[in-house]
């Protein structure tokens, strides 16, 4: 699946918050930042586990 910094996403689980399913990639390198749109929190994990984690992307901007 391609993703690229500043994308929406939705993952499998929404966070614990249950604002909302969508999150924004916000760092991209070897582990990836997401903020949840929802509380505006932000959550830092490994690649491998962000793809495994990700169901779909929303938006990309062009
Ligand atoms: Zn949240």
């Amino acid at each position: 699946m391609e993703y690229k910094l500043d994308d929406i996403i939705e993952m499998k689980k929404e966070h614990p918050c249950h604002k909302s399913k969508q999150w924004r990639i916000i760092r991209m390198g070897a582990d990836i930042r997401i903020k949840c749109l929802g509380c505006g929190n932000s959550v830092l994990m490994p690649r491998s586990e962000f793809e495994r984690k990700l169901k779909k992307v929303v938006s990309s901007e062009e």
